[in-house]
């Protein structure tokens, strides 16, 4: 079993243990549902080559006729069915803490997409498809994916187009709301690619006046969706100007200025060179490094794992912003807590991105008006999610203060006391 698994199933009974909870719901939250294993096949010069997709539905607190199970593909080379039963149990209590009526789900190829043309990628993604249509997913009321890492609006789309494509095979009541994350004019949402990001400097500020801290150095580490569009909007929008960005990394490697990075032409030195580690504008770093730089506030928004007890007690911001899944290991987080540094755990942090799937979904089925109104559903998006972003961050901080924990433990404990309630007027299980 891959640590990070153990490491999980660890943290819910601990949650488990410090709410009380019944049997029933131990038993429900550390086993999932159900787990779809799908053969791919691409024909690459003349030789075949075999992938494994899965798709993990892990908790549904809801009923699943009209609720879904929700959750991110991801393309990576580290994917195994073992990281996506984690990332599962991640979405269930995302959406638990967020108030979305979604299940827990997470899909994933261990593959890397910049190995692969577009059009074996298009052929990977339409047979992973294909494959889960025999499965009776996607469907808008049963299995709902999302992009995640390594998966952008192209992939969502090409997952819809399928879905519309095999209606013959497998009708769809609404094929449009299969998926999240689609392209603008194709049935996506204004903001969406920035969802996350924005979700997670939303919280950041919420977080800064709640404890009455001002922030204001940032260093990011991944350039991907979340850590370029924490970039972006920094660079970009009046509400976050007040940040400075000293570093940011990509897996290539990092870089940093202590007056802080000049973000329009790092933005026109990655359009060309895809990287931002050979950047001149400052001097080169590690993502060791970067971690332990001193700024106000550290954003990590690559990949798992990279806060441990061996570099926690390194770590000198004065806040992190957990912007990637379980970026933090249990024992780091016990560290920082020892430390007094606050964080702002993934399950809060990251959740910008499903709020917006939610939205892009209500209206994929209808349920705001359909007309093209750019202006008018971006300004629905941002107030929507700002509004739940703060209430989440909100109800994470009190619950911390209350409890004298970590935020990591009040939003664990918020997300499971939310669960064990609707599961239990579900089942009619007894608290
Ligand atoms: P992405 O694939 O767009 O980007 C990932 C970035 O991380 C890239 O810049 C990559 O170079 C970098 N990276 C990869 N391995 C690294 C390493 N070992 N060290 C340093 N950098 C490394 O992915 P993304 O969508 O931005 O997702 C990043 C994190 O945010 C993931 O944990 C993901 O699950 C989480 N997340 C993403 C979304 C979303 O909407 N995209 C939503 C919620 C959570």
């Amino acid at each position: 079993m891959l640590d990070l698994l153990r490491e999980r199933l660890k943290e819910t009974a601990k949650t488990a243990a410090r709410i009380g909870a019944p049997d029933w719901l131990l038993g429900e939250l550390t086993t999932t549902k159900r787990i779809l294993n799908m053969k791919i096949r691409l024909r690459r010069n003349g030789k075949s080559v075999f992938f494994n997709a899965i798709r993990v539905h892990h908790v549904n607190p809801y009923s699943t006729g009209g609720y879904p199970y929700k959750g991110g593909i991801r393309f990576h080379p580290g994917v195994t069915q073992d990281l996506l039963t984690v990332l599962a149990m991640d979405m269930t209590d995302k959406c638990a803490l967020a108030g979305l009526p979604f299940g827990g789900a997470k899909g994933g190829i261990a593959l890397s997409p910049s190995d692969y043309s577009e059009l074996e990628l298009r052929g990977i993604v339409e047979q992973m498809t294909f494959e889960m249509l025999k499965d009776n997913i996607p469907h808008p009321d049963i299995d709902v994916p999302g992009p995640d890492m390594g998966v952008d609006s192209r992939v969502m789309f090409w997952m819809f187009h399928k879905v519309a494509e095999m209606a013959h095979f497998r009708p769809v009541p609404n094929a449009l709301a299969v998926v999240t994350g689609k392209p603008l004019g194709r049935g996506g949402i204004p903001g969406r690619e920035e969802a996350t990001a924005r979700g997670a400097l939303i919280q950041l500020r919420k977080f800064a006046d709640l404890s009455r801290t001002p922030y204001t150095t940032l260093a990011v580490q991944g350039f991907g969706n979340v850590g370029s569009n924490i970039a972006r909007l920094v660079d970009a929008e009046q509400d976050f100007a007040h940040y400075k960005i000293l570093a940011v990394s990509d897996e290539h490697g990092g870089v940093y200025r202590a007056q802080g990075l000049d973000l329009h032409s790092l933005f026109a030195w990655y359009a060309t060179h895809k990287k931002v580690s050979d950047y001149p504008g400052g001097d080169a770093i590690s993502n060791k490094e970067l971690l332990e730089l001193p700024v106000d506030v550290l954003l990590p928004a690559a990949i798992e794992r990279q806060i441990t007890k061996a570099n926690a007690p390194a770590i000198c911001a004065k806040l992190i912003v957990e912007a990637a899944n379980e970026a933090i290991t249990l024992e780091a987080s016990e560290i920082l807590f020892d430390r007094k540094v606050p964080v702002i755990p993934d399950i809060s942090a990251n959740a910008g991105g499903v709020v917006v799937s939610s939205l892009e979904w209500r209206k994929n089925r209808g349920d705001r008006p359909h007309q093209v109104d750019y202006e008018a559903d971006k300004l629905w998006v941002v107030n929507e999610l700002t509004a739940i972003m703060e209430r989440v961050i909100t109800k994470v901080y009190q619950k911390s203060n209350e409890l004298h924990c970590s935020m990591t433990d009040a939003a664990s404990i918020i997300a499971m006391e939310t669960i064990r309630d609707d599961l239990a007027f579900k089942h009619s299980y007894s608290t």
